[in-house]
Protein backbone atom coordinates (compact mmCIF):
# COMPACT_ATOMS: atom_id res chain seq x y z
CA UNK A 1 0.00 0.00 0.00
CA UNK A 2 0.90 3.58 -0.75
CA UNK A 3 1.33 6.33 2.05
CA UNK A 4 2.61 8.87 0.05
CA UNK A 5 0.01 11.71 1.17
CA UNK A 6 -0.45 10.26 4.94
CA UNK A 7 3.92 10.87 5.22
CA UNK A 8 3.53 14.01 3.91
CA UNK A 9 0.41 15.42 5.86
CA UNK A 10 2.39 13.74 8.87
CA UNK A 11 5.20 15.61 8.45
CA UNK A 12 2.95 19.00 7.92
CA UNK A 13 1.30 18.26 11.40
CA UNK A 14 4.65 17.81 13.13
CA UNK A 15 5.76 21.00 12.67
CA UNK A 16 3.02 22.73 14.44
CA UNK A 17 0.99 19.81 16.62
CA UNK A 18 3.76 17.73 18.77
CA UNK A 19 4.84 14.33 17.76
CA UNK A 20 2.36 15.43 14.69
CA UNK A 21 -1.11 13.96 16.63
CA UNK A 22 -3.25 14.69 19.19
CA UNK A 23 -3.30 11.77 21.29
CA UNK A 24 -0.14 9.43 21.35
CA UNK A 25 -0.96 6.21 20.11
CA UNK A 26 -1.86 7.40 16.89
CA UNK A 27 1.80 8.34 16.04
CA UNK A 28 2.85 4.56 15.30
CA UNK A 29 5.97 5.35 17.82
CA UNK A 30 5.48 1.26 19.20
CA UNK A 31 5.31 -0.34 15.93
CA UNK A 32 7.10 1.96 13.71
CA UNK A 33 5.82 3.61 10.39
CA UNK A 34 4.17 7.04 8.92
CA UNK A 35 0.37 6.94 11.06
CA UNK A 36 -2.52 7.25 8.01
CA UNK A 37 -4.23 9.90 8.10
CA UNK A 38 -8.14 9.22 7.25
CA UNK A 39 -9.91 10.85 5.05
CA UNK A 40 -14.03 9.43 5.56
CA UNK A 41 -15.20 6.66 6.98
CA UNK A 42 -18.47 4.08 6.36
CA UNK A 43 -19.80 1.00 8.17
CA UNK A 44 -16.93 -1.09 8.46
CA UNK A 45 -14.02 0.75 6.10
CA UNK A 46 -11.63 3.53 6.49
CA UNK A 47 -10.66 5.17 3.39
CA UNK A 48 -7.57 6.59 4.00
CA UNK A 49 -5.60 10.18 2.32
CA UNK A 50 -4.27 7.64 -0.45
CA UNK A 51 -7.35 6.20 -1.48
CA UNK A 52 -6.55 2.86 0.45
CA UNK A 53 -9.67 1.16 2.02
CA UNK A 54 -9.22 -0.58 5.28
CA UNK A 55 -11.13 -3.04 7.43
CA UNK A 56 -11.26 -1.05 10.65
CA UNK A 57 -10.93 -2.81 13.88
CA UNK A 58 -9.78 0.06 16.26
CA UNK A 59 -13.65 1.98 15.22
CA UNK A 60 -12.37 5.10 16.98
CA UNK A 61 -10.95 2.77 19.92
CA UNK A 62 -14.28 1.89 20.68
CA UNK A 63 -17.27 4.28 20.10
CA UNK A 64 -18.09 3.49 16.66
CA UNK A 65 -19.86 -0.16 17.95
CA UNK A 66 -22.41 0.26 14.85
CA UNK A 67 -20.05 1.12 12.18
CA UNK A 68 -18.91 4.52 10.66
CA UNK A 69 -21.24 7.50 9.91
CA UNK A 70 -24.18 5.34 11.17
CA UNK A 71 -26.66 7.22 10.07
CA UNK A 72 -29.22 7.52 12.79
CA UNK A 73 -26.53 9.65 14.15
CA UNK A 74 -25.25 11.58 11.96
CA UNK A 75 -28.75 12.58 10.95
CA UNK A 76 -29.38 13.26 14.56
CA UNK A 77 -26.38 15.46 14.69
CA UNK A 78 -27.54 17.40 11.26
CA UNK A 79 -30.86 18.24 12.41
CA UNK A 80 -29.51 19.37 16.44
CA UNK A 81 -26.70 21.35 14.45
CA UNK A 82 -29.02 23.46 12.47
CA UNK A 83 -30.76 24.60 15.78
CA UNK A 84 -27.62 26.03 17.40
CA UNK A 85 -24.10 23.93 18.58
CA UNK A 86 -24.36 25.10 22.51
CA UNK A 87 -26.30 27.03 24.52
CA UNK A 88 -24.62 26.49 28.52
CA UNK A 89 -27.98 26.34 29.42
CA UNK A 90 -30.69 23.04 30.10
CA UNK A 91 -32.00 21.32 27.06
CA UNK A 92 -34.79 18.50 27.20
CA UNK A 93 -32.41 16.24 25.35
CA UNK A 94 -30.23 15.94 28.13
CA UNK A 95 -32.75 14.44 30.45
CA UNK A 96 -34.12 12.16 27.33
CA UNK A 97 -30.68 10.59 27.10
CA UNK A 98 -30.19 10.50 30.88
CA UNK A 99 -33.66 8.65 31.44
CA UNK A 100 -32.81 5.89 28.51
CA UNK A 101 -28.91 5.42 30.33
CA UNK A 102 -30.56 5.08 33.91
CA UNK A 103 -33.41 2.61 32.10
CA UNK A 104 -30.74 0.87 30.77
CA UNK A 105 -27.82 0.43 33.15
CA UNK A 106 -28.69 -1.71 36.19
CA UNK A 107 -28.35 0.06 39.85
CA UNK A 108 -27.63 3.46 39.07
CA UNK A 109 -30.67 6.44 39.38
CA UNK A 110 -28.55 9.60 38.52
CA UNK A 111 -26.13 10.31 35.48
CA UNK A 112 -23.92 13.35 34.99
CA UNK A 113 -22.57 13.52 31.19
CA UNK A 114 -19.11 15.35 30.98
CA UNK A 115 -16.92 15.24 27.47
CA UNK A 116 -14.32 12.37 27.64
CA UNK A 117 -13.90 9.41 29.73
CA UNK A 118 -10.78 10.89 30.92
CA UNK A 119 -13.06 13.71 33.10
CA UNK A 120 -15.62 10.88 33.80
CA UNK A 121 -13.18 8.94 36.24
CA UNK A 122 -11.48 11.97 36.94
CA UNK A 123 -14.90 13.20 38.62
CA UNK A 124 -15.92 9.71 40.00
CA UNK A 125 -13.25 9.24 42.07
CA UNK A 126 -13.43 12.97 43.58
CA UNK A 127 -17.33 12.32 44.17
CA UNK A 128 -16.22 8.61 45.88
CA UNK A 129 -13.65 10.84 47.92
CA UNK A 130 -16.49 13.71 48.86
CA UNK A 131 -18.55 10.48 49.63
CA UNK A 132 -16.23 8.90 52.52
CA UNK A 133 -14.05 11.71 53.52
CA UNK A 134 -11.41 9.34 52.14
CA UNK A 135 -8.54 10.26 50.19
CA UNK A 136 -6.43 6.93 49.22
CA UNK A 137 -7.59 5.29 45.89
CA UNK A 138 -6.78 1.52 44.49
CA UNK A 139 -6.55 1.48 40.70
CA UNK A 140 -4.89 -1.80 38.97
CA UNK A 141 -1.37 -1.96 37.23
CA UNK A 142 -1.92 -1.56 33.44
CA UNK A 143 -6.03 -0.22 33.88
CA UNK A 144 -6.13 2.73 32.02
CA UNK A 145 -8.88 5.87 33.29
CA UNK A 146 -8.02 8.42 31.19
CA UNK A 147 -4.80 10.93 31.52
CA UNK A 148 -5.82 12.64 35.16
CA UNK A 149 -3.07 12.77 37.12
CA UNK A 150 -4.03 10.47 39.86
CA UNK A 151 -4.04 7.62 37.03
CA UNK A 152 -1.27 8.14 35.69
CA UNK A 153 0.42 5.60 38.18
CA UNK A 154 1.43 2.16 36.20
CA UNK A 155 -1.75 3.05 33.46
CA UNK A 156 -2.24 0.97 30.16
CA UNK A 157 -2.60 1.43 26.99
CA UNK A 158 -0.58 4.27 24.96
CA UNK A 159 1.04 5.38 28.54
CA UNK A 160 2.52 1.70 28.78
CA UNK A 161 3.44 2.01 24.95
CA UNK A 162 5.58 5.11 25.49
CA UNK A 163 7.48 3.40 28.11
CA UNK A 164 6.43 5.98 30.80
CA UNK A 165 3.43 4.37 33.26
CA UNK A 166 4.47 6.78 35.54
CA UNK A 167 4.18 10.37 34.12
CA UNK A 168 6.27 13.40 34.77
CA UNK A 169 4.37 16.25 35.68
CA UNK A 170 2.02 13.79 38.32
CA UNK A 171 3.43 15.58 41.60
CA UNK A 172 4.30 12.31 44.99
CA UNK A 173 1.48 13.93 46.17
CA UNK A 174 -0.78 13.02 44.09
CA UNK A 175 0.74 9.48 43.62
CA UNK A 176 1.04 8.80 47.37
CA UNK A 177 -2.81 8.55 47.16
CA UNK A 178 -3.01 5.89 44.14
CA UNK A 179 -2.63 1.84 45.39
CA UNK A 180 -1.68 -0.36 43.36
CA UNK A 181 -3.09 -3.98 43.16
CA UNK A 182 -2.71 -6.52 40.83
CA UNK A 183 -5.31 -7.23 38.32
CA UNK A 184 -7.38 -10.96 38.83
CA UNK A 185 -5.14 -11.10 42.14
CA UNK A 186 -7.39 -10.69 45.06
CA UNK A 187 -5.02 -11.27 47.69
CA UNK A 188 -2.79 -7.60 46.17
CA UNK A 189 -6.55 -5.62 47.07
CA UNK A 190 -6.81 -7.07 50.56
CA UNK A 191 -3.10 -6.25 51.59
CA UNK A 192 -3.31 -2.85 50.56
CA UNK A 193 -6.72 -2.51 51.89
CA UNK A 194 -5.02 -4.00 55.87
CA UNK A 195 -2.01 -1.58 54.96
CA UNK A 196 -4.21 1.51 54.83
CA UNK A 197 -7.06 1.05 57.30
CA UNK A 198 -10.10 3.55 56.93
CA UNK A 199 -8.41 5.37 54.66
CA UNK A 200 -9.28 4.17 50.72
CA UNK A 201 -12.07 5.99 49.68
CA UNK A 202 -12.51 3.76 46.12
CA UNK A 203 -11.30 1.19 44.35
CA UNK A 204 -11.31 1.74 40.41
CA UNK A 205 -11.10 -1.14 38.17
CA UNK A 206 -11.88 -1.80 34.25
CA UNK A 207 -14.34 -4.78 34.74
CA UNK A 208 -12.81 -6.39 31.76
CA UNK A 209 -9.56 -5.22 30.87
CA UNK A 210 -8.85 -3.24 27.73
CA UNK A 211 -6.04 -1.46 28.16
CA UNK A 212 -3.68 -4.04 28.36
CA UNK A 213 -5.31 -6.27 25.66
CA UNK A 214 -8.73 -7.64 26.52
CA UNK A 215 -8.07 -9.09 29.65
CA UNK A 216 -11.57 -10.77 31.41
CA UNK A 217 -11.63 -11.20 34.79
CA UNK A 218 -11.42 -14.64 36.84
CA UNK A 219 -13.99 -16.31 37.64
CA UNK A 220 -15.29 -14.64 41.19
CA UNK A 221 -12.94 -11.89 41.10
CA UNK A 222 -15.73 -9.21 40.64
CA UNK A 223 -17.80 -10.65 43.00
CA UNK A 224 -14.79 -11.02 45.64
CA UNK A 225 -14.22 -6.85 45.15
CA UNK A 226 -17.78 -6.16 45.88
CA UNK A 227 -17.73 -8.29 49.17
CA UNK A 228 -13.88 -6.29 50.22
CA UNK A 229 -15.78 -3.03 49.29
CA UNK A 230 -19.14 -3.66 51.61
CA UNK A 231 -16.73 -4.86 54.74
CA UNK A 232 -14.79 -1.69 54.20
CA UNK A 233 -16.76 0.85 53.69
CA UNK A 234 -14.99 1.59 50.12
CA UNK A 235 -16.81 2.15 47.14
CA UNK A 236 -16.72 0.13 44.05
CA UNK A 237 -15.89 1.82 40.45
CA UNK A 238 -16.45 0.38 37.39
CA UNK A 239 -14.75 2.16 34.64
CA UNK A 240 -17.05 0.92 32.00
CA UNK A 241 -15.63 3.44 29.55
CA UNK A 242 -14.97 0.58 27.13
CA UNK A 243 -17.59 -2.10 27.85
CA UNK A 244 -20.58 0.24 29.22
CA UNK A 245 -23.05 -0.11 25.96
CA UNK A 246 -20.86 -2.25 24.39
CA UNK A 247 -20.71 -6.04 26.02
CA UNK A 248 -24.49 -5.63 27.44
CA UNK A 249 -26.90 -3.01 27.08
CA UNK A 250 -26.24 -2.65 31.04
CA UNK A 251 -22.61 -3.06 30.25
CA UNK A 252 -20.41 -5.39 32.33
CA UNK A 253 -22.39 -4.64 35.94
CA UNK A 254 -25.62 -6.35 33.82
CA UNK A 255 -23.13 -9.06 32.23
CA UNK A 256 -21.31 -10.39 35.14
CA UNK A 257 -24.44 -9.38 37.87
CA UNK A 258 -22.42 -7.23 39.88
CA UNK A 259 -23.67 -3.95 41.05
CA UNK A 260 -20.56 -0.86 41.15
CA UNK A 261 -21.44 2.22 43.48
CA UNK A 262 -20.32 4.80 40.69
CA UNK A 263 -20.12 3.90 36.91
CA UNK A 264 -17.96 5.76 34.27
CA UNK A 265 -18.94 5.88 30.68
CA UNK A 266 -17.11 7.32 27.31
CA UNK A 267 -17.14 5.90 24.04
CA UNK A 268 -20.28 4.17 23.32
CA UNK A 269 -22.36 6.43 25.04
CA UNK A 270 -21.47 9.72 22.99
CA UNK A 271 -21.86 7.89 19.42
CA UNK A 272 -18.53 9.27 18.16
CA UNK A 273 -18.71 12.70 19.36
CA UNK A 274 -16.91 13.25 22.87
CA UNK A 275 -19.02 12.69 25.54
CA UNK A 276 -18.53 10.76 28.43
CA UNK A 277 -20.12 10.27 31.85
CA UNK A 278 -20.71 8.72 35.36
CA UNK A 279 -23.15 7.67 37.36
CA UNK A 280 -24.82 6.33 40.85
CA UNK A 281 -27.52 5.86 43.23
CA UNK A 282 -29.33 8.50 44.66
CA UNK A 283 -27.22 8.68 47.86
CA UNK A 284 -23.91 9.12 45.85
CA UNK A 285 -25.08 11.19 43.01
CA UNK A 286 -26.64 13.49 45.23
CA UNK A 287 -23.25 14.82 46.84
CA UNK A 288 -22.31 16.34 43.79
CA UNK A 289 -23.04 20.55 43.09
CA UNK A 290 -25.55 22.01 42.67
CA UNK A 291 -27.15 19.50 45.15
CA UNK A 292 -24.35 19.04 46.99
CA UNK A 293 -20.50 20.11 48.11
CA UNK A 294 -18.12 18.11 45.26
CA UNK A 295 -18.04 20.01 42.73
CA UNK A 296 -17.77 19.33 39.09
CA UNK A 297 -18.92 21.10 36.15
CA UNK A 298 -18.56 22.17 31.70
CA UNK A 299 -19.12 24.53 29.41
CA UNK A 300 -19.50 22.08 26.72
CA UNK A 301 -21.42 19.02 29.11
CA UNK A 302 -24.40 17.80 27.78
CA UNK A 303 -23.91 19.64 24.46
CA UNK A 304 -26.91 19.35 22.14
CA UNK A 305 -24.88 17.92 19.22
CA UNK A 306 -22.97 15.45 21.96
CA UNK A 307 -26.36 14.72 23.18
CA UNK A 308 -27.91 14.17 19.60
CA UNK A 309 -25.43 11.26 19.21
CA UNK A 310 -25.88 9.97 21.98
CA UNK A 311 -29.10 9.25 22.03
CA UNK A 312 -29.26 8.17 18.94
CA UNK A 313 -26.89 5.24 19.16
CA UNK A 314 -28.49 4.63 23.04
CA UNK A 315 -31.86 4.29 20.86
CA UNK A 316 -30.78 1.95 18.57
CA UNK A 317 -29.12 -0.51 21.54
CA UNK A 318 -31.58 -0.11 23.33
CA UNK A 319 -34.46 -0.79 20.88
CA UNK A 320 -32.41 -3.78 18.93
CA UNK A 321 -30.53 -6.15 21.79
CA UNK A 322 -29.68 -8.50 19.27
CA UNK A 323 -26.83 -6.51 18.32
CA UNK A 324 -24.77 -7.83 21.47
CA UNK A 325 -25.48 -11.12 20.63
CA UNK A 326 -24.20 -10.92 17.15
CA UNK A 327 -21.51 -9.27 17.85
CA UNK A 328 -20.34 -11.40 20.71
CA UNK A 329 -21.26 -14.02 17.42
CA UNK A 330 -18.64 -12.58 15.06
CA UNK A 331 -16.56 -12.16 17.58
CA UNK A 332 -16.30 -16.00 18.49
CA UNK A 333 -15.65 -16.30 14.70
CA UNK A 334 -13.15 -14.21 14.49
CA UNK A 335 -11.43 -16.34 17.44
CA UNK A 336 -11.63 -19.36 16.13
CA UNK A 337 -10.85 -18.91 13.12
CA UNK A 338 -7.35 -16.46 14.23
CA UNK A 339 -7.15 -19.73 16.89
CA UNK A 340 -6.93 -22.25 13.40
CA UNK A 341 -4.72 -20.65 11.01
CA UNK A 342 -2.21 -18.80 13.73
CA UNK A 343 -1.72 -22.73 14.92
CA UNK A 344 -1.29 -23.89 11.30
CA UNK A 345 1.17 -21.89 11.66
CA UNK A 346 3.05 -22.79 14.38
CA UNK A 347 3.11 -18.91 15.77
CA UNK A 348 2.93 -19.30 19.91
CA UNK A 349 -0.15 -17.01 20.95
CA UNK A 350 -2.55 -15.99 23.15
CA UNK A 351 -6.41 -14.88 22.48
CA UNK A 352 -8.77 -13.10 24.99
CA UNK A 353 -11.99 -12.52 24.37
CA UNK A 354 -15.07 -10.92 25.92
CA UNK A 355 -18.31 -10.25 23.92
CA UNK A 356 -16.84 -7.97 21.23
CA UNK A 357 -13.51 -7.29 22.55
CA UNK A 358 -10.51 -9.11 21.60
CA UNK A 359 -7.00 -9.10 21.65
CA UNK A 360 -3.83 -11.60 20.20
CA UNK A 361 -0.92 -11.71 22.19
CA UNK A 362 2.17 -13.43 20.86
CA UNK A 363 2.76 -15.50 24.66
CA UNK A 364 1.82 -18.84 25.18
CA UNK A 365 1.00 -18.38 29.28
CA UNK A 366 -2.63 -17.38 29.74
CA UNK A 367 -2.73 -13.16 29.96
CA UNK A 368 -4.29 -12.10 32.95
CA UNK A 369 -2.88 -9.28 34.39
CA UNK A 370 -0.33 -6.54 33.33
CA UNK A 371 2.81 -8.44 33.72
CA UNK A 372 1.54 -11.39 31.53
CA UNK A 373 0.62 -8.67 29.19
CA UNK A 374 3.57 -6.98 29.21
CA UNK A 375 5.44 -10.76 28.42
CA UNK A 376 4.07 -10.51 24.87
CA UNK A 377 6.72 -10.65 21.83
CA UNK A 378 6.74 -6.90 20.35
CA UNK A 379 9.03 -7.17 17.86
CA UNK A 380 6.47 -10.04 16.03
CA UNK A 381 3.64 -7.73 17.55
CA UNK A 382 5.19 -5.01 14.95
CA UNK A 383 5.49 -7.39 12.23
CA UNK A 384 2.17 -8.56 12.44
CA UNK A 385 0.99 -4.99 12.34
CA UNK A 386 2.15 -3.71 9.63
CA UNK A 387 2.08 -6.89 7.94
CA UNK A 388 -2.24 -6.73 8.63
CA UNK A 389 -1.58 -2.91 7.28
CA UNK A 390 -0.40 -4.45 3.94
CA UNK A 391 -3.34 -6.96 3.65
CA UNK A 392 -5.53 -3.57 4.23
CA UNK A 393 -6.54 -4.17 7.79
CA UNK A 394 -6.32 -1.72 10.41
CA UNK A 395 -5.57 -3.16 14.24
CA UNK A 396 -4.51 -0.61 16.86
CA UNK A 397 -0.80 0.10 16.59
CA UNK A 398 0.45 -1.33 20.18
CA UNK A 399 0.27 -4.55 21.23
CA UNK A 400 -1.86 -3.16 24.57
CA UNK A 401 -5.14 -2.56 22.86
CA UNK A 402 -8.38 -4.51 22.15
CA UNK A 403 -9.60 -4.72 18.90
CA UNK A 404 -13.18 -3.12 18.93
CA UNK A 405 -15.71 -5.68 17.06
CA UNK A 406 -18.14 -3.47 15.03
CA UNK A 407 -21.64 -4.95 13.72
CA UNK A 408 -20.72 -3.21 10.43
CA UNK A 409 -18.56 -5.95 9.73
CA UNK A 410 -19.78 -8.74 7.32
CA UNK A 411 -18.98 -12.42 7.75
CA UNK A 412 -17.03 -11.84 4.32
CA UNK A 413 -15.26 -9.02 6.09
CA UNK A 414 -14.43 -11.72 8.92
CA UNK A 415 -12.99 -14.36 6.39
CA UNK A 416 -11.01 -11.79 4.57
CA UNK A 417 -9.17 -10.66 7.96
CA UNK A 418 -9.03 -14.38 8.91
CA UNK A 419 -7.05 -14.83 5.56
CA UNK A 420 -4.60 -11.79 6.06
CA UNK A 421 -3.62 -13.65 9.92
CA UNK A 422 -3.03 -16.66 7.99
CA UNK A 423 -0.96 -15.67 5.07
CA UNK A 424 0.79 -12.63 7.87
CA UNK A 425 1.51 -15.80 10.07
CA UNK A 426 3.37 -16.98 7.80
CA UNK A 427 5.78 -14.51 7.28
CA UNK A 428 6.32 -14.04 11.16
N1 LIG B 1 -11.20 4.57 30.80
C1 LIG B 1 -10.97 3.57 29.93
C2 LIG B 1 -11.26 2.15 30.36
C3 LIG B 1 -10.51 3.85 28.64
O1 LIG B 1 -10.29 2.84 27.81
C4 LIG B 1 -10.28 5.19 28.28
C5 LIG B 1 -9.79 5.58 26.91
N2 LIG B 1 -9.29 4.60 26.13
C6 LIG B 1 -10.53 6.20 29.22
C7 LIG B 1 -10.99 5.84 30.47
C8 LIG B 1 -10.31 7.63 28.90
O2 LIG B 1 -11.27 8.07 27.99
P1 LIG B 1 -10.98 9.33 27.05
O3 LIG B 1 -9.89 8.93 26.12
O4 LIG B 1 -12.29 9.56 26.38
O5 LIG B 1 -10.60 10.46 27.92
Amino acid sequence: MIYKRSSALFAQAENVIPGGVNSPVRAFKAVGGTPIFVKEAKGAYLYDEDGNKLIDYINSWGPMILGHAFEPVVNAVIEKAKKGTSFGMPTEIETQIAELAVSMVPNIDKIRFVNSGTEACMSAIRLARGFTGKDKIIKFAGCYHGHSDSFLIQAGSGAVTFGAPNSPGVTSGTAKDTLLATYNDIESVKELIAANPNEIACIIIEPVAGNMGCIPPKNGFLQALRTLCDAHNVLLIFDEVMTGFRLAKGGAQELYNIHADIVCFGKVIGGGLPVGAFAARNEIMNHLAPLGPVYQAGTLSGNPLAMAAGLAMLETLNNDPSIFTRLAEKTEYLHKGFTKVLNDNNITHTINRVGSMISIHFEDNAVIDFKTSAKGNNETFKKFFHGMLNEGIYIAPSAFETWFITDALSYADLDETIAAVNKVAATL
